[in-house]
């Protein structure tokens, strides 16, 4: 079954459906590739679409991406990245444009060397953690282990290790700090935005690089693909007019 994405919206992915939330974990089978587990969201229709399956093919088309970026600008790959059209609006696909932009712009600005591998192994990391749903489900949005696994590589963190896994876990707790300010309900293109502003800091506070802020205001044109309704004035990157 080919699964096609819905630029405008973000529903179920079969059929188009409003998604429903559970509060207690089902049973659930992907109607894509047939796996069975427990899981908390499917369509009002009963279409279930594994984490695997939601991101098929989009976990290389970023990595591709980043590997060529030339940009120092980390909100300039994200940016481009999240408003391709084979982007969900939420999905985890977007942490893994967060760790795979970081680590990017870190290693294009140079001042330490950051290799294509170890791009690669944050984004890697990233996919582990970045569970769809799980932000509401376990308070841990995808978007801060993706930030966590930057540091972490370029840190070497490691269970055994001591300041490297601490430097790194308070990076997260930071991030996750940053986000909780930005939820009702959760947008991961906001998510991603305040997560890199905060990343910004960390990264010249630990890591002693200065990586560029936005070029400009960043204006988010995705307000109206939100489907549980975008923050809109509550959001510090919604501009009235866009909705208009
Ligand atoms: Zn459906
Ligand atoms: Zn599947």
């Amino acid at each position: 079954m080919i699964i096609r994405y819905l630029s405008n919206t973000e529903n179920c992915q079969i059929c188009g459906g409003k998604l429903e939330y559970f509060n207690s974990g089902r049973k659930l089978t992907c109607v894509q590739c047939g796996k069975k587990e427990i899981a908390n969201i499917s369509c009002l229709n009963g279409h279930y679409v594994c984490d695997e399956c939601h991101g098929k093919g989009l976990f290389d088309t970023v990595k591709e991406y980043v590997l060529a970026s030339k940009s120092k600008n980390p909100f300039e790959i994200t940016e481009y990245l999240m408003s391709q059209d084979n982007i969900p609006m939420l999905g985890c696909e977007n942490a893994w444009i967060a760790s795979g932009a970081l680590m990017t712009a870190l290693r294009n600005e140079g001042t330490i060397k950051v290799t294509n591998r170890q791009i690669i192994e944050a984004m890697n990391r990233t996919k582990r953690q970045a569970i769809g749903g799980y932000c509401g489900l376990t308070g841990v949005c995808g978007i801060s282990p993706a930030i966590g696994s930057c540091f972490s590589v370029i840190l070497g963190a490691s269970c055994p290790k001591n300041q490297e896994t601490a430097t790194t876990m308070k990076v997260v707790g930071k991030i996750v700090n940053a986000i909780a300010d930005q939820t009702g309900p959760c947008c991961c293109k906001n998510f991603v935005r305040t997560a890199l502003s905060e990343a910004i800091l960390l990264v010249n506070k630990y890591l002693n690089v200065s990586l560029p802020s936005p070029s400009g205001a960043i204006i988010c044109t995705h307000s109206a693909r939100h489907p549980h309704g975008c923050r809109e004035s509550k959001c510090s990157y919604f501009k009235a007019s866009e909705t208009s």
